[in-house]
């Protein structure tokens, strides 16, 4: 059993990495990636634990991206995102979401008196985020419901709205061949019917190596178009349940919900391969052409 797509606390799963992989084990995964949102933090931890339990771990990540004016994520998956300065260049959006937090901060306390310190407290050890706001407005009173928040503040347009950070997906693809490992677009079940077939066609053409065709939300009739998509491409295909722990209680991991998360071992095999013929810096050298892009793309 493979899953090549799960958080910890390091982003917003509710395991730590030994509870990660003692749930993972419990299952009967043999292989598993932690891909927490812009971070590698907690990918040692997890190996750590998996080491204990006979769960080999893959070091991944799931970055926030932006293919023209759509926001989608894209995992990375490489030993060399590891390494300090593409583990610095990977957090790029994740330090962008604490400026990108004070700022909505700053404006809902002009609005409202309630700001960052009463959204931080109601988040805890969680990943702060608009919900996190949105449940403070509502617990202060200054809304009735979390959806009230979002409509009167916190959505797009509204006057506590600001962008969530995020890289170009061209970005994301360069970092990823800097560490000799490979970019992949992650869900695409996630974007709109309307226009998924678009954004994935943009997706392909920033240059991304491979698509997840498994996923906690993808249904059979989507997995067998993405995994004839990959196979015209000549792409990766893989596949993960995107476990969250309990914040996500349907998803199971290794497994996804009802089962649908079955990465067949052949494409494993072909990852494997690709990570392993790639060194790292041995392949695209734009983010080291271009050192200090990554600082300059926060809110594009
Ligand atoms: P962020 O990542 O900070 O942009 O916040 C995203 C969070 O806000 C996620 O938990 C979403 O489910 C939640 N969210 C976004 N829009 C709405 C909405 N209109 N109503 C309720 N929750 C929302
Ligand atoms: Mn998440
Ligand atoms: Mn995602
Ligand atoms: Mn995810």
């Amino acid at each position: 059993m493979i899953d090549l797509h799960a958080h910890t606390l390091a982003s917003d799963g509710s395991d730590r990495p030994d509870e990660l992989v003692a749930a993972a084990a419990t299952a009967g995964v043999e292989v598993l990636a932690v891909t927490d949102h812009d971070t590698v933090e907690a990918v040692a931890a997890t190996r750590a634990a998996g080491e204990r339990l006979g769960v080999e771990v893959l070091a991944g990540c799931e970055l926030t991206a932006t293919v023209g004016d759509r926001v989608v994520h894209v995992l990375l998956y490489g030993e060399g995102l590891l390494e300090p300065d593409l583990a610095g260049a990977v957090g790029v959006a994740r330090r962008g979401r604490d400026e990108r937090n004070r700022a909505i901060g700053e404006r809902l306390e002009r609005l409202t008196g309630i700001g960052y310190d009463d959204a931080a407290a109601v988040a805890g050890d969680c990943v702060l985020s608009r919900a996190h706001f949105a449940r403070a407005l509502v617990a202060r009173g200054a809304v009735a419901e979390v959806a009230e928040a979002f409509d009167r503040y916190l959505s797009s347009g509204r006057p506590a709205y600001v962008p969530a950070p995020s890289v170009s997906v061209t970005d994301a693809v360069a970092l990823a061949a800097k560490a000799g490992g490979v970019a992949v677009l992650a869900h695409p079940g996630r974007l709109a019917a309307a226009e998924r077939d678009r954004v994935v066609a943009q997706a392909l053409e920033a240059g991304v190596d491979g698509v997840e065709v498994w996923h906690s939300q993808h249904d059979a009739d989507l997995r067998r178009s993405l995994d004839a998509l990959v196979a015209r491409h000549g792409l990766l295909a893989t596949g993960g349940s995107d476990y969250h722990g309990r914040h996500k209680p349907d998803v199971r991991v290794g497994t996804g919900t009802g089962g649908n998360v079955t990465v067949p071992g052949e494409h494993l095999a072909a990852l494997r391969d690709r990570l392993a013929s790639a060194g790292p810096g041995c392949v695209g050298s734009a983010l080291a052409e271009r050192p200090n892009e990554a600082k300059g793309v926060i809110y594009r």
